[in-house]
């Protein structure tokens, strides 16, 4: 569903995909891991269009983002992203946050697009909280709700980056078993990650990039016995 052949990312003079080659089969999980600066979240902006690329080949959900014409919208009503920061409208409800993008993009009415809010929220586990605001919520629970909102978008493709890392460690275990709840749900993801320990258990295939390139890339008993120097440090020194 997703495949980089040599894929080449300069921001100015400054390379930072630097031939990038990996390949995501439907309903797989794909863990990027690397050191700050190693070209992570650049790769993850790359397959929804948010940067475009200047060389190699990069196919996204049966397109082709090394030619001209490919259609964002389009392909983002495909590629669900959630970052660290989750954005909701603060003031709007959980519901109506879920329900705006899929009301204009998908042409939904209000009550469909309830439908479609009240199973992403039980998705994530917030059937609840459907009336509350955000500021209502935990950092956990926001969380789950900008998933949520990603998901209703009914996505082939999602894509999570780091979005753990601003949570206190008390609320990040919450966020990380919805995130392996919808991978055993078959939905095919890419996530960044520093939570090694999760990345083993959940994912078909981790990529550890480094200086740009895919360094290493293995199942879960890569981190386990690690092949280079430079996996072997990262691993060691923790972050
Ligand atoms: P981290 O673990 O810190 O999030 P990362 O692996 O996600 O790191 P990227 O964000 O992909 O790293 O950044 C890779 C390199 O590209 C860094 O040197 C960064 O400074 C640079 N970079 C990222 N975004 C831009 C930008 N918009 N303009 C210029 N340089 C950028
Ligand atoms: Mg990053």
């Amino acid at each position: 569903i997703v495949e980089f052949h040599n894929v080449r990312k300069s921001y100015g003079a400054l390379e930072v995909l630097k031939g990038v080659s990996l390949s995501v089969p439907k309903g797989s999980v794909v863990a990027l891991i690397g050191r700050s600066g190693s070209g992570k979240s650049t790769a993850l902006r790359c397959v929804n269009g948010l940067e475009s690329i200047q060389g190699g080949e990069l196919n996204v959900c049966g397109r082709k983002l090394h030619e001209a014409g490919v259609k964002l919208r389009e392909l983002r009503k495909d590629v669900g992203i959630v970052f660290q920061s989750y954005n909701l409208f603060p003031h709007k409800t959980v519901e109506e946050n879920i329900t705006l993008s899929p009301r204009l993009t998908r042409g939904l009415s209000k009550a469909q697009a309830r439908e479609v809010a009240q199973r992403v929220l039980a998705q994530v586990g917030l059937s609840e909280k459907a009336a509350s605001y955000p500021e209502q919520l935990s950092g956990g629970q926001q969380q789950r709700v900008a998933i949520a909102r990603s998901l209703a978008m009914e996505p082939e493709l999602m894509l999570f980056d780091e979005v753990t890392s601003a949570l206190d460690p008390e609320l990040t275990g919450e966020v990380l078993k919805t995130i392996e709840a919808l991978a055993k749900g078959g939905m095919t993801m890419i996530l960044v990650t520093h939570e090694m320990a999760f990345a083993k258990r959940v994912a078909n295939q981790i990529v550890f990039m480094h200086q740009g390139v895919v360094w290493e890339t293995g199942d879960g008993r890569m981190l386990d016995a690690p092949q280079t120097p430079e996996l072997r440090n990262f691993i060691g020194n923790g972050l």
